[in-house]
């Protein structure tokens, strides 16, 4: 697919020294887009930004921690300094930590809701100056929120983890009725299983990749990081009057 929509325009892309984020910042700079990757390992985004800057393209390696304000605040002044006024915001940092309500994890509760749901606040608060510019000035502007198909379907020991993509959904959802009328667009992707480093966090061996979570991807395989990235291309590049509000992508196999 040809997305020449997207040359010059400036991006930022959170969690993007793995994953959904590291594909869909390779994907946008593929395309001509300058791209901020920004995630807590330097080390894989400088890794990123030399493969993109080698290729031809532009790519900014910004180190932030997105639970901290003064890291957010910090690399959203050198992205200003380095690439100007951003026109596309890519949420896609974050973490799933399942385990039993009764375990009472409140470190990783604190850790998903710090990460998914405040941190992708941090970041809208960083660049909707940018963006309502942006769409003031003719241009196309957009805020994709990376949440997840939990924010609907309930399932054991990821109570916590639903509830932040939920909150997520509900934030993206919301944010339409105060920036559409700016002509900002405001994109939802709630994917299913994808093959990521998401997984590898998992404390409980029951639950993790050996374990109830290796099993989902055995029985209903899984979409790569590239198809979602894939799916955020095409939302930037919609004609500037078409919002695509909220798009779910599953592996063909999962319900
Ligand atoms: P990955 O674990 O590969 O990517 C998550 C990224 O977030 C990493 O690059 C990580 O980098 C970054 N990150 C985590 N914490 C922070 C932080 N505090 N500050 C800045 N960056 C952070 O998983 P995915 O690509 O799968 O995850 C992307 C999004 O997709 C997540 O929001 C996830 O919830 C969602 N999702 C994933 C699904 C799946 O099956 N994989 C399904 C549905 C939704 P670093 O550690 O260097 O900071």
């Amino acid at each position: 697919m040809s997305y020449t929509a997207l040359a010059g325009r400036i991006a930022v892309v959170t969690g993007a020294a793995s994953g959904m984020g590291a594909e869909t910042a390779r994907l946008l700079a593929a395309h001509g887009a300058h791209v901020a990757l920004l995630a807590r390992r330097e080390d894989r985004l400088k890794e990123l930004a030399a493969e993109i800057t080698a290729a031809g393209g532009t790519a900014l390696a910004v180190a932030v921690d997105v639970t901290d304000q003064a890291s957010v605040d910090a690399g959203a002044a050198r992205i200003h300094a380095e690439l100007g006024r951003v026109d596309l915001v890519v949420n896609s940092a974050g973490v799933m930590l399942p385990n039993p309500v009764d375990d009472g994890r409140i470190d990783e509760w604190t850790r998903m809701i710090d990460t998914n749901v405040t941190g992708a606040l941090r970041i809208i608060r960083a660049f909707t100056a940018d963006l309502v510019a942006a769409a003031a000035d003719g241009r196309t502007a957009d805020l994709v929120d990376i949440s997840s198909i939990g924010a609907h379907v309930t399932f054991p020991n990821y109570a916590v983890y639903g509830a932040t993509k939920a909150a997520l959904t509900h934030l993206s959802a919301s944010l339409r009725s105060e920036l559409g009328p700016r002509d900002v667009r405001v994109t939802n992707i709630e994917p299913g299983l994808t093959d990521t480093e998401l997984g590898s966090h998992i404390d409980n061996a029951e639950l993790g990749e050996a374990g109830q979570l290796g099993a989902m991807f055995d029985t209903i395989g899984s979409l790569a990081a590239t198809d979602v990235a894939d799916l955020v291309a095409y939302v930037a590049t919609r004609p500037r009057h078409v919002n695509l509000r909220q798009m779910v992508i599953l592996p063909t196999r999962q319900a």
